[in-house]
């Protein structure tokens, strides 16, 4: 098959109402895309069943629907690709690299020290579960690997993975798959060329490119968007746009998110379809601020 030239995806988790950290998001990743000529994609990361609340996938579709976004190819659910992440998971044991762990939260956070995303798991279970002690995850061990990576917007980026995250699970006690592992395994299945989306992920890009790299997949470009914040200081998730956004009045989200992530103004509009037409040429990754995050007040 002709290698892709530009596949983007939006991969939103049905665990509530699009909120306007995801309205940014998924502007990005579709705006550069489509500048680029590009597939957008949507997946459903409806992995996390215990986290998912009834009806927030259809919602979430049809509020993207209401702001004009329109993706490609048909919607792939998580949920329905447990046996590609059994898969990857087998291959990665047979590698030597995934490994029983019996350790429960509480006695790694009595042991490990602070990382990065919390406790750095220790090790403990790297060399084999202790007599008695039954398996509750799987982690891949991570053996002292560094991981580089050139972000689009935020720049060279670096991270030694079992320093500052520890052996991280792959499957999880509750049974389910980690997001870390799935998104590889869907990233790869996809053929996504570009991902693009929210900065509190740059800290888990680095064992995505490692997983990719065990398991012989190629690595994407990635370009993490800032998160925008409030004056306090916290996302913007948990105060005005907890409040999700109001698939009946989509150009005002639309063109605050244009404007926080530093694009041109744009001429008059009166739909979300003339927004995009103007839009889309207009797009510039270049001139998103290269911050982590903007706190607009
Ligand atoms: N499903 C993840 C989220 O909603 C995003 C995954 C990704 O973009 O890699 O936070």
């Amino acid at each position: 098959p002709d290698t892709p030239s530009y596949r983007g995806r939006f991969a939103p988790s049905p665990t509530g109402a699009l909120h306007f950290g995801s309205l940014i998001a998924a502007l990005a990743s579709y705006a550069d895309a489509r500048a680029h000529q590009g597939a957008w994609i949507l997946r459903m990361e409806d992995l996390d069943r215990p986290r998912e609340r009834p009806g927030a996938a259809e919602r979430i579709l049809e509020t993207l629907r209401a702001f004009g976004f329109a993706w490609d190819e048909p919607i792939l659910y998580q949920s329905a690709r447990t046996s590609a992440y059994e898969e990857a998971l087998a291959r990665l044991t047979q590698l030597g690299l995934a490994y029983p762990c019996g350790c429960t939260r509480s006695e790694i956070a009595a042991t490990a020290t602070l990382g990065a995303e919390g406790p750095v798991y220790p090790g403990t279970c790297r060399e084999g579960l202790a007599q008695g002690r039954a398996q509750r995850s799987i982690r891949l061990n991570t053996h002292g690997t560094q991981i580089h990576f050139e972000d689009r917007i935020q720049g060279p980026q670096s991270q030694s993975i079992e320093e500052s995250i520890g052996d991280f699970v792959l499957h999880r006690a509750d049974g389910i798959h980690a997001y870390q592992l799935a998104v590889v395994v869907d990233d790869a299945h996809q053929n996504i060329t570009h991902v693009v989306r929210g900065a509190d992920l740059l800290l888990s890009t680095p064992r995505q490119i490692l997983l990719q790299r065990l398991l012989g997949f190629s690595r994407p470009t990635y370009a993490h968007v800032p998160l925008i914040l409030d004056e306090q200081g916290r996302k913007l998730s948990k105060s005005y746009a907890a409040a999700p956004v109001d698939p009946s009045d989509p150009l005002p989200a639309l063109n605050l998110a244009w404007r926080l992530l530093g694009q041109p103004s744009l001429p008059e509009h009166g739909s979300p379809e003339a927004f995009w037409d103007l839009a889309i040429p207009r797009w510039r990754l270049e001139d998103i601020p290269s911050r982590e995050a903007i706190t607009i007040t």
